[in-house]
């Protein structure tokens, strides 16, 4: 057993850091404040391959694999948070292309999403009646003029306001998951509206909005995968997506515990809070690395991309109140972002799945 890194790994993580604190980090106080992550720090991040880091150099990628990915977006999300969700949407949607897209489909958008000329890719499957069910979607695709027409409406979607492509989930045929097709629709689209920005406790740096389909038209060639097919593209993208997330709140489970240890009084009871937070997130790391390399490795990876998710997600939430506790009222106030580490590991407990359904994933794996 090896858990050196290798030197792509090294190189993607040290880029990483060296953004996050050199830019990143001084910066994530303003962008919650203005509620927008600079547009000049999306293509920068994606000049130095953050935008596409798990896919092939031939198409604007990093081509660097899983677990550099992995490493990159703990660094990302230990500077910003806000940053670091608009990342690994991104680069969610470019591996989804990647991986069920026809060749046309790969060429056009794949480069765009992870050279930075979409400033963000989107991932439009939640609606406001199917979050953790999306077998009770609404949104319709109907077969007209030889492409479709896409109608309803989807909620809490990240980089929604801003992303060049969405991957959009609707339904083509019969109820439940099996008449659940998936769609490429364009940044722009005639019909493609964008409604309420969400005021949200955490993550305020990033946009998340509500979408609207007012008759949207696309070709048959935009339907991304078979029909019908919809829901195993999904759970798969999800699949992937959490070793992202369960990364990404690793990144804030340490940024909150380095501020505690430098800026908390030393007493008895605060170096056990902070002895415990880095069992914690080093268990919850090890986790999230696991699964990476399983994904990396070609293995099969959802119990424990779910298990790395559940696990980092709460162990975050923990860290972070631990690190305001151990601040006293400086963990309270905005003068530090230990609050805002707190308000923005909380998502990482809902969004791609909350921790109820990682439970339902990892049982269903035990129990199978
Ligand atoms: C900041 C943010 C960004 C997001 N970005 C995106 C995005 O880019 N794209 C996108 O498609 N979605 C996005 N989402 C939506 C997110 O994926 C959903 O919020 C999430 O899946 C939960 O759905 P829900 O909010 O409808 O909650 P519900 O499904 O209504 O769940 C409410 C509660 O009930 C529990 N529950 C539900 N069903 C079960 C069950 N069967 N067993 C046990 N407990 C259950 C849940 O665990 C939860 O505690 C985002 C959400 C947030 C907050």
């Amino acid at each position: 057993m090896d858990l050196s890194l290798d030197p792509t790994q090294t190189r993607l993580r040290d880029l990483a850091r060296a953004y996050a604190d050199r830019v990143l980090a001084p910066r994530a106080a303003a962008t919650e404040r203005d509620e927008r992550i600079d547009p000049a720090v999306l293509r920068e991040m994606a000049s130095l391959g953050l935008m596409g880091v798990n896919l092939p150099a031939g198409l604007g990628g990093a081509e660097a694999g899983a677990v550099s990915y992995a490493l990159a977006m703990r660094e990302v999300a230990r500077g910003c948070a806000s940053t670091a969700v608009t990342m690994a949407v991104t680069n969610m949607v470019g591996e989804v292309i990647r991986h069920f897209g026809s060749e046309a489909q790969v060429a056009r958008h794949v480069p765009r999403l992870a050279g930075g000329d979409y400033r963000a890719g989107a991932f439009a499957l939640s609606e406001p009646e199917a979050g953790s069910d999306p077998g009770s979607m609404r949104t319709t695709a109907t077969r007209e003029d030889g492409g479709w027409v896409i109608r309803g409406a989807k909620q809490w979607i990240t980089s929604g306001d801003m992303a060049g492509v969405f991957v959009v989930w609707a339904r083509t045929g019969g109820a439940g998951t099996a008449g659940i097709s998936c769609f490429l629709v364009e940044g722009g689209a005639p019909g493609l509206r964008v409604g309420r920005h969400e005021d949200k406790m955490g993550l305020r740096g990033s946009s998340t909005v509500s979408l609207q389909f007012d008759d949207v038209r696309v070709g048959d060639d935009a339907r991304l995968g078979v029909e019908g097919g919809g829901f195993r593209i999904a759970m798969m993208a999800l699949d992937g997506g959490r070793i992202g997330i369960g990364a990404q709140a690793t990144g804030i489970a340490a940024a909150a515990l380095a501020l505690a240890a430098a800026r908390g009084p030393r007493t008895a009871a605060n170096d056990g809070l902070l002895a415990d937070t880095k069992a914690e997130v080093d268990a919850a790391w090890l986790l999230v690395l696991r699964a990476a390399w399983l994904k990396e490795s070609g293995r099969p990876f959802s119990s424990e991309a779910a298990t790395a998710k559940l696990f980092a997600s709460e162990a975050a939430w923990r860290a972070t109140h631990r690190a305001v506790e151990a601040l006293g009222a400086l963990g309270d106030s905005r003068e530090l972002a230990a609050e805002r580490h707190l308000r923005d590991a909380r998502v990482t407990m809902i969004y791609e799945g909350t921790s109820e359904v990682q439970r339902i994933v990892i049982a269903r794996s035990l129990l199978k």
